[in-house]
């Protein structure tokens, strides 16, 4: 059987290395916002070529804070609008909620799967002060545009790249390439830790302090409040994980690349859709979605083979449940996307024999 994602065998190669930071971490006593925290949060700063980084409980929590702090420095008010593709996972959506702001859903190009940067203008109002993209599957959006359409409107441009790790346009990495970006190293991302991880990055001060004091009950000097925060840190032992894993993201990345152009190029079926990809630097291949017209029927051929396969994601959010005031809404393309779409085995301790075996199988459907 050809699983998914090989949690275990992701994390073998770090087993020494994981051990011997438990055991410093355990005899240094410092549990909660220490050393290791520190070093992360100035490493992966350093990585993704931002002034600042703050270490938090999880992605979600990273989108939340960024959108908090905003509403604290008054450059969001409680009711504004925020631009989000309607395809993403939930919890974009569901961070722009719970810091009392409102998200407008925007269909995303059926080729990329990222938000259709033609579409946001008819979007905006009066009411509009910011576009949170997302990076879906681990492909940059089309950031230019999107840009250029905040400059035009006086919107803030804030990055859920909890799936793009790495990612790299002009030179610039995800998490760099707008105000402020939410990051996830939830175990299954191309960087994961041993539990829950986030992470915000900016280049802006003012906001990286304010999100550092929302993370720890508002309060900078312990028992001294200065905002209404939460508790949301990074844990000293997942940083100190992170930190082992930080220097070999971008050989991981580019093994996940080596696999995608493996699929792209050697994947022949008329009844299968390929990702689009230009090659570059722009994809971490998060994950590997290809679209096709019997996707159960595909997903069960391919169980049958010993391959298993994901949905990402078998629900639109308009059709949540949850959401029941959105249900009557229609986005044809969000809608098609999530009827079609099927996530391959991809990850960096997937072998080339595995690699050619899902390939002769797909090709043989
Ligand atoms: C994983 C993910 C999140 C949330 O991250 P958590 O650490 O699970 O809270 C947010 N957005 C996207 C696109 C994700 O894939």
């Amino acid at each position: 059987m050809i699983q998914f994602l090989d949690l275990k065998k992701i994390n073998a190669p770090y087993e020494t290395a994981l051990q011997e930071k438990l055991k410093l971490v355990l005899e240094n006593g410092w549990y909660i916002l220490g050393n290791e925290v520190k070093v992360f949060e100035s490493n992966f700063a350093n990585y993704c070529g931002t002034k600042h980084c703050i270490g938090v409980g999880n992605g979600f929590d990273a989108l939340v804070l960024i959108f908090k702090a905003y509403i604290q420095l008054g450059k969001l008010q409680k009711g504004d609008e925020v631009i989000v593709p309607a395809n993403t996972y939930i919890a974009s959506i569901l961070a722009i909620m719970q810091a009392d702001l409102i998200p407008v859903l925007v269909e995303p190009k059926l080729e990329t799967y990222n938000i259709n940067p033609d579409l946001i203008q008819e979007k905006v109002s009066s009411k509009t002060k910011a576009i949170l993209v997302v990076h879906l599957y681990g492909q940059l959006a089309e950031m230019e545009q999107i840009t250029t359409i905040a400059i035009q409107n006086n919107l803030l441009v804030i990055e859920d790249a909890a799936q793009a790790h790495g990612s790299i346009s002009d030179l610039r990495k995800s998490g760099n390439l707008s105000n402020a970006a939410a990051f996830s190293f939830y175990p299954g991302k191309n960087l994961g830790c041993l539990g829950d991880g986030g992470a915000v990055v900016t280049n802006d001060t003012e906001l990286a302090k304010v999100i550092q004091s929302l993370r720890n009950y508002g309060s900078e000097v312990k028992y001294q409040n200065e905002f209404i925060g939460i508790n949301s840190r990074l844990d000293e032992l997942q940083a100190a994980f992170l930190n082992v894993k930080l220097p070999s993201l971008d050989d991981e990345n580019t093994i996940r690349r080596t696999i995608a152009k493996r699929y792209l190029s050697e994947i022949k079926n008329d009844k299968i859709i390929l990702p689009f990809w230009d090659f570059s630097e722009n994809h971490v291949f998060h994950l590997f979605v290809i679209r096709t017209q019997n996707r159960n029927e595909l997903q069960q051929y391919l169980l049958d083979n010993g391959i298993q396969t994901m949905i990402h994601y078998p629900i639109p959010p308009h059709q949540q449940k949850a959401f029941s005031t959105w249900n009557h809404l229609s986005f044809p393309i969000t809608e098609k996307i999530h009827a079609e779409v099927l996530s391959l085995p991809i990850s960096p301790v997937m072998t080339m024999d595995e690699v050619d075996f899902v390939v002769s199988i797909l090709n043989q459907y």
